[in-house]
């Protein structure tokens, strides 16, 4: 995937994310819902490859 493309799926799961946690009581209170799990896991996963890409950036000469 595109630098660019990877940081626009990180920042699109980041806000799906934070919509649907100001929506639910569950996932407020640090317990998943059903509906929401999925959506903090491609945060999570999405986050993950930002964080490598940059990790790996730094280790260019
Ligand atoms: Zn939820």
């Amino acid at each position: 995937m595109a630098r660019e493309s990877e940081f626009i799926a990180y920042m699109e799961a980041f806000e799906a994310s934070t919509t649907h946690v100001g929506a639910c009581t569950a996932c407020q209170n640090d317990q998943p819902c059903t509906a929401g799990q999925p959506i903090h896991a491609e945060f999570i996963a999405r986050q993950n490859t930002w964080t490598k890409r940059l990790r790996d950036e730094r280790k260019q000469p």
